[in-house]
Formats: C-alpha cells, sequence, structure tokens
C-alpha cells in the first residue's frame, strides 16, 4: 500500500490539508504501507518556496514522516511534457488559445473541471501550437483508445465511466496552461502517482468530480489507476461538530498560539 499527499505550495496549511495529510499517513503507517510527499509546484505563478518550507515544517511537527525525499514537481517538468508528446503522437491533443470569455461566449456551460469547452480549436494541429497556447486532451478523439465503459474504486464502491458522456460533460481537459505554459494538475498528478506506484489515493471530495479524467489519462497513458477515498471537507462532517474551527487559519498560526499536535489532530477529529 503505497499513498501520498500532494499539497499545491501556493498558501500556508490549513486545518484541511492537516486532516488530508494525517489521514493518508495514519492510514499508510496503520496497514504497513508507505506515505510518500509531493510538493505540486507546477504552477510558476503561485507557487512559493517560503509556502513549501513552511508546509514541510508544519507536516513534521503534525507528526508525519515521509518515507522517500519529496518530489518536487517542479524539478520534473520535462517528464510531463513528455507525456503531451506521447499524446501528441497519437492526435489526441490540441492547441488552444480561447480565453474564458470567448468559450463562455458560445453559451458553455460550468462543468467540475471549468466551463465545458466547445471544441472550437479543435481542427487546429500541434505543428500551429504556440508557447502561449494552452493544451488541451481530445476526448472525443481519444473515444477511439477507449473502452465503452470505466471503472474505479471510490470509498469503496465502484464507479462506472460511460466513456460516451465525457466529451459533453467534461469538455476537453487542458493538460497545459495558456500563456504560463505550466503543466496542469490532472497530467502531473496522475503521471506523478503512476511513477511513485501510488495505490491508494487518499484526498478531499473536492476532488472526487475531477477524477474521471484521471482515470481516462492513466487509460491513454498506460498507467494503472489507484484506489481512491474521497474524504469529507473539514468544513461539513467535523466543522459542525466543531463549531470553533476556524477554515481560513493556517496551522502556522495555531502553533504560533501554543497549540499542540495533539489538538489539531482533536479538532480535525481523528484519534490524538
Ligand atoms: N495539489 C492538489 C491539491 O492540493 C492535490 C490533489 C490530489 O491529492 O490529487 O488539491
Amino acid at each position: 500500500m503505497i499513498t501520498r499527499f500532494a499539497p499545491s505550495p501556493t498558501g500556508p496549511l490549513h486545518i484541511g490539508h492537516a486532516y488530508s495529510a494525517l489521514l493518508a499517513h495514519d492510514t499508510a503507517r496503520a496497514q504497513n504501507g508507505t506515505f510518500l510527499l509531493r510538493i505540486e509546484d507546477f504552477d510558476s505563478t503561485r507557487s512559493r518556496p517560503e509556502h513549501i518550507a513552511q508546509i514541510l515544517d508544519d507536516l513534521a511537527w503534525l507528526g508525519c514522516t515521509w518515507d522517500a525525499p519529496p518530489r518536487m514537481q517542479s524539478e520534473h517538468l520535462s517528464d510531463y511534457a513528455d507525456a503531451i508528446d506521447s499524446l501528441a503522437a497519437k492526435n489526441l491533443v490540441f492547441p488552444c488559445d480561447c480565453g474564458r470569455k470567448r468559450i463562455f461566449d458560445t453559451g458553455a456551460k460550468p462543468g467540475p473541471d471549468g466551463p465545458i469547452y466547445p471544441y472550437t480549436c479543435v481542427a487546429r494541429t500541434m505543428a500551429s501550437a504556440a508557447p502561449t497556447d494552452a493544451i488541451r486532451l481530445n476526448l472525443k478523439a481519444a473515444l477511439n483508445h477507449l473502452p465503452a465503459q470505466l471503472r474505479y474504486m471510490n470509498n469503496d464502491d465502484e464507479v462506472t465511466i460511460l466513456t460516451s458522456k465525457m466529451p459533453e460533460s467534461i469538455g476537453a481537459p487542458i493538460l497545459r496552461r495558456k500563456d504560463t505554459g505550466d503543466p496542469a494538475y490532472h497530467l502531473t498528478c496522475t503521471h506523478d502517482d503512476a511513477l511513485q506506484n501510488v495505490t491508494h489515493v487518499i484526498r478531499g471530495e473536492d476532488v472526487a468530480p475531477l477524477t474521471p479524467i484521471h482515470v481516462i489519462l492513466q487509460q491513454l497513458m498506460g498507467w494503472p489507476t489507484p484506489t481512491y477515498r474521497h474524504h469529507g471537507l473539514i468544513t461539513d462532517a467535523t466543522g459542525k461538530r466543531l463549531a470553533k474551527i476556524d477554515k481560513s487559519k493556517s496551522i502556522a498560526s495555531y502553533r504560533a498560539e501554543g497549540a499542540t499536535p495533539d489538538d489539531i489532530r482533536r479538532m480535525v477529529g481523528l484519534p490524538a
């Protein structure tokens, strides 16, 4: 059993992150498994070194230990570019310079991953791609490479993806971001879960609606699909019970006020 915690260092660690990290960590330790840490610092405009340092310090303070040096995504950008190249070799990606306004002006409805992309740029070839273009996954073309149904485990339930419905329900997921050329989360996450041999993904339920995109990418790239567990967010289940939780307060500020790691564990409803 190999699991991981994968924070984005775009801000300090909050109570919800602490819950996710401790849950994954405790689960790995209880099963004699492996707990890995991955710093998802692929966003060149929002990631900050000071957040990375604070996150590592807070996690160690909370009592998390990780079984390998953290993987820093910003040090592996060529891996993600290579993955896009391999999808490009199968004609499964296309460049796109649409901004949000152009997309919404087509009447696009909001989907789980932003507005459902209407495939405006689908006829463009990769030879025409500018460095500032987004690169999108062509799910319509991908249907030729996918079975009619894909299955994965989420919270002990089997989920079925009807692949033919995906272009209309999620559009064309972004794999490389417009303007910055940064790789996008779906790609870095699935690439690294495969590379790090992650067998169990434990993360917040806010990401659950995006998991079909991950399973499709895994299928197209020949990567295994881990078992997923999406836990409730700290606002609902525990938030009501523990009315004093301040979600917007960083772990660092709880520490500064004298909280102990066990105080944090109790706040998020984990055994101290
Ligand atoms: N960096 C993502 C986040 O913080 C990770 C989500 C995941 O665990 O896949 O939301």
